[in-house]
């Protein structure tokens, strides 16, 4: 029998939510919730107290298959370019319409599965996913070809079709908004969907498989499976009638997706990765909006985003002043427990996580490096860390290249702008980076000398779903958001019309 979520809310003390909440956790295949083909379920852990709260169904190969075919019939007779672009998008504005009137329940569901604060998975991550899905629910209608002058008398013209059936795969730190930045997109372009959430953060994306059930869209047309990367994501990268998979995760797996992609039928595959993004504060920025920034940059979501400026370069003459105001910032930073109202971090999201960060702080301290402030775990319950500073990092330190992801910044002097190119370039990631400067030829020169497909002029972490957002180097394949997204899930046909009667 499929297992069923109920939760009140009014258990969490702090909560400012006190709503109940039950819905099925079985897997979303062909407009139904049911069980995985060898009845296993997935235990889900809530990281504020390190306990189980809830069961999911668990995905294998065979469910994958079994979605893939339910996919590829609603492509073929409902859904594609037989349902027309203006009733996707009025789907599309349901949808983001039925996550507004649920915001609470998805905020509460995101803080509990996830750990982050509930102002914040109210405020940012629900009210931005359903803002996605209502800017792609606008473009259904909008994506359209080309008709191409030729040299000769003749009809050129291009057409923006789908795939067909795509597979998406999406990581913990953002659950609701990686589903939407998949979802969206795909489904505008006339797509139907084989999504996998990641095994630490089924629930919202469960949730969601009950509203689009409420919206309308056609059994099939989306399919949610909640399994693990090994198994269930395997079989989407590696399953031969999914012509293209969309991945947002590490680049170690982004690589194994790769490969199963080119070692099955050569789908297509784009990759959001990972990142070590520089932040350069040079000695003519306004200091404190450079610091508040700095600290959003690296503090927001508890350290785990892909773009996270994790490589804080300060300027020699500013280098003193700037480590003394922004230490008294970050410890004013109030780490606890997410559902209270003031809290600005809560836990990492699992153990596994946890260790990986502790592990990297004391690599930091083995290599020579000084923990300024922080270092350590929060209270004694769940997988809480202390904002936490490095200073004295050297190039080549395993803290200044890896991907930390999580609340740990390394704050590095430098002199001038040869030097800070050279030292923010110097690395593997290229996802984002950030300048502060009041000079707008100073910030604008090294905004276009970085290698990062995203920079920030005086601000870090704002992104909107209007603006294109990917990697550079091993950072990623293609761009999300905006219009850009629309050609990660379209092919292009071009049409050949002779208008002559010669050879
Ligand atoms: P992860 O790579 O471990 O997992 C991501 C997803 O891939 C999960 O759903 C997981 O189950 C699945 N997966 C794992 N092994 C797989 C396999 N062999 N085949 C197919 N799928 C598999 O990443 P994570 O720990 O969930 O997320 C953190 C990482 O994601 C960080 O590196 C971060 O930078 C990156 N990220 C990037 C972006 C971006 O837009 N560039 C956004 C968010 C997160």
């Amino acid at each position: 029998m499929v297992n069923t979520f109920e939760y009140d809310f009014s258990q969490q003390q702090n909560s400012v939510w006190k709503g109940k909440t039950s819905f099925s956790t079985g897997l979303y295949i062909d407009g139904k919730f049911v069980d995985g083909a060898e009845g296993k379920t997935i235990d889900v852990t809530n990281p504020a107290d390190g306990k189980v709260f809830a069961k999911v169904s668990e995905a294998t190969a065979k469910d994958v298959d079994l979605a893939v075919q339910a996919a590829h019939k609603a492509f073929k007779t409902v859904w594609g370019l037989r349902f027309p672009g203006s009733q996707r998008g009025k789907l599309l504005m349901k949808l983001a319409d039925l996550m507004e009137q649920n915001a609470d329940e998805l905020a509460a569901l995101e803080s509990l599965d996830n750990g982050k604060a509930f102002a914040t998975a109210k405020g940012f991550d629900v009210q931005q996913a359903a803002e996605t899905i209502r800017y792609y629910g606008g473009w259904c209608d909008k994506h359209h070809g080309k008709t191409i002058e030729v040299d000769e008398h003749k009809l050129a013209y291009t057409r923006n079709e789908p795939f067909g059936v795509v597979g998406q795969i999406i990581p913990w730190n953002f659950p609701l908004l990686m589903f939407a930045w998949k979802l969206g997109p795909a489904l505008a372009t006339g797509n139907c969907i084989i999504l996998k959430p990641s095994e630490f953060t089924p629930l919202t994306a469960i949730r969601m498989a009950h509203m689009i059930q409420e919206a309308g869209f056609p059994p099939g047309v989306v399919n949610i499976l909640t399994g693990y990367g090994a198994t269930a994501g395997s079989a989407i990268s590696s399953h031969m009638m999914i012509d293209k998979v969309a991945f947002t995760g590490s680049t170690l797996v982004g690589r194994t997706v790769l490969k199963a992609a080119a070692d099955s039928n050569l789908k297509n595959v784009t990759l959001e990765l990972g990142g070590k993004s520089p932040n350069i504060i040079f000695d003519d920025a306004d200091l404190e909006q450079a610091i508040k920034w700095s600290a959003f940059g690296i503090y927001f979501n508890h350290g785990q985003c892909c773009c996270a400026g994790s490589r804080v370069y300060v300027q020699e003459g500013v280098y003193d002043t700037f480590m003394q105001k922004f230490t008294e910032h970050v410890r004013a930073l109030k780490v606890g427990d997410p559902f209270h109202p003031e809290t600005f971090q809560g836990p990492q999201v699992s153990k596994v996580q946890f260790d990986r960060i502790m592990g990297y702080i004391q690599k930091g301290k083995d290599e020579g490096a000084t923990v300024h402030l922080g270092g350590e775990q929060h209270g004694e319950e769940g997988y809480y860390i202390q904002p936490t500073i490095f200073t004295d990092a050297k190039p080549g330190m395993t803290i200044v290249k890896d991907e930390i992801f999580g609340p740990v910044v390394v704050v590095i002097k430098f002199k001038d702008e040869a030097d800070i190119i050279e030292m923010a370039n110097d690395s593997m990631y290229g996802l984002a980076a950030a300048v502060f400067s009041r000079d707008i030829s100073r910030a604008l020169k090294t905004a276009h000398d970085l290698g990062a497909g995203t920079v920030w002029v005086n601000q870090y972490n704002k992104l909107h779903y209007q603006v294109p957002f990917g990697g550079y180097k091993q950072s990623g394949i293609g761009r999300e958001l905006g219009e850009y997204a629309l050609a990660n899930y379209t092919n292009v046909k071009a049409v050949h019309v002779n208008l002559t009667a010669e050879l």
